[in-house]
């Protein structure tokens, strides 16, 4: 019987034109993630509500996990559509669905009716007064409570009655296309993916960057931040996944740096390099899976010295957490089982036994003198020889 849903948004903080961007941009996201299913669709927005009409066949379940995906939504009415009659035809409809999906109903609720047709010849008030009689006489044991009813029953009168009485929770946050662009750093780890997904929560488009370091990562390892781009963007809509490949840089730097140096220099050029393309790409800022004190290399002061490097803002929607926090996200979000594979990423192989927790910048300045114009030539070639994957 369900034929639609309803979709609450958080509307409060939107007026005049960013509604019409924030809806818009809604629709738009709510389609691609339905493309993905088997059912047909038709998503419309009608008198300040987005519905999604499910034109024959369509698996109820796929619908609601896609929609689940969908940033912005906060709320997912499943909503049965009955041919609009008269009230007695209402009143019979609103007893087979009670039926269908409250059957032996005993718990208290409240009929809320709006009145979109104007032409039906009842007013709101009266209607929801007298679908309340014609429910508690086929409910024996149900009452009303106007003010914190367990079941809230809602009947909209448009050209057609729709009725709906469940709100299944959406994922919040904003669509994503709202809030321009990211390039986010995504490693094979648990971390990366999880923070695309909360940065992508904002309604920021994210591409990604991805460092291979072939022989040392294997193309296992490649194929695991493949897997992941994927599950991230069945939030964040596609992304254009750079892989670079960084081995050369990774050996010079090893050659001509001390190791307790090695992961700190090598995040910056990571963070150069991902910011190329950020450029390329229009990105306002990197995006990166770093947590305050994780490891050696996220230290305040290390932080520091990555962030030295760059001249547009790095976001790290997981800074303040917990690995645990973290886990719980991907978790959720289904990246975890794929983040603990166990193939080595880039920085693995070249970490040194005690790496510097917190680097002295002139050092590192000095260290990266010692580079000299190779690094800037094995740059360019890194640049150019980085393949481009579209993650749908
Ligand atoms: P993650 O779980 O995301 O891999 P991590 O705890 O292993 O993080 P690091 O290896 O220090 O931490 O990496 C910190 C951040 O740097 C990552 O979250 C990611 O954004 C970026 N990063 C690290 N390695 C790579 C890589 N090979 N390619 C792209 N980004 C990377
Ligand atoms: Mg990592």
């Amino acid at each position: 019987m369900i034929n639609a849903f309803l979709i609450k948004y958080a509307e409060i903080a939107l007026k005049g034109k960013n509604r019409h961007l924030f809806e818009d941009a809604l629709i738009h996201q709510m389609k691609l993630a339905l493309e993905k299913t088997e059912g047909e669709y038709k998503v419309t927005k009608e008198q300040g509500r987005v519905y999604v009409h499910c034109l024959g066949e369509y698996g109820y379940e796929e619908t609601v996990e896609a929609l689940q995906r969908v940033f912005g939504i906060v709320g997912i009415c499943p909503v049965a559509i009955y041919e609009e009659e008269g009230f007695d035809k209402l009143a019979q409809d609103v007893l087979s669905y009670m039926k269908e999906y409250h059957p032996g109903f005993a718990g208290t609720f409240k009929v809320n009716t709006r009145r979109a047709n104007k032409r039906f010849p009842m007013e709101s008030m009266e209607v929801s007064a007298e679908l309340g009689g014609e429910i508690l006489e086929a409910f024996p044991e149900a009452s009303v409570d106007v003010h914190q009813p367990q079941l809230r029953l809602s009947v909209e009168i448009r050209e057609k009655i729709y009725i709906y009485s469940q709100t299944i929770p959406g994922p919040g946050g904003m669509p994503v296309g709202t809030n321009g662009k990211g390039m986010l750093l995504l490693s094979g780890g648990i971390d990366s993916p999880v923070a695309g997904y909360m940065i992508a929560k904002r309604g920021v488009t994210i591409d990604a960057v991805y460092f291979h370091a072939p022989p040392y990562t294997s193309e296992r390892a490649k194929q695991k931040v493949v897997d992941l781009a994927k599950l991230v963007a069945r939030y964040s809509g596609p992304i254009a996944l750079h892989v670079v490949n960084f081995t050369d840089i990774q050996l010079y730097i090893y050659d001509q740096c001390p190791h307790e140096e090695l992961t700190i220099i090598m995040r910056r050029y990571m963070m150069r390099i991902a910011e190329h393309f950020a450029k390329e790409r229009k990105c306002l800022g990197l995006i990166t899976g770093e947590s305050i004190g994780q490891v050696a290399s996220q230290t305040m002061q290390s932080l520091a010295a990555t962030n030295e490097v760059c001249t547009i803002p790095v976001y790290r929607p997981v800074i303040g957490f917990d690995k645990q926090e973290i886990v719980e996200i991907a978790t959720k979000i289904n990246t975890f089982e794929t983040s603990i594979q166990p193939f080595e990423d880039c920085c693995t192989i070249f970490v040194a036994k005690h790496p510097v927790t917190k680097p002295n910048l002139n050092i590192i300045h000095r260290s990266e003198e010692k580079l000299n114009e190779k690094i800037d030539s094995l740059m360019e070639e890194a640049i150019k020889t980085t393949e481009v994957i579209m993650i749908q």
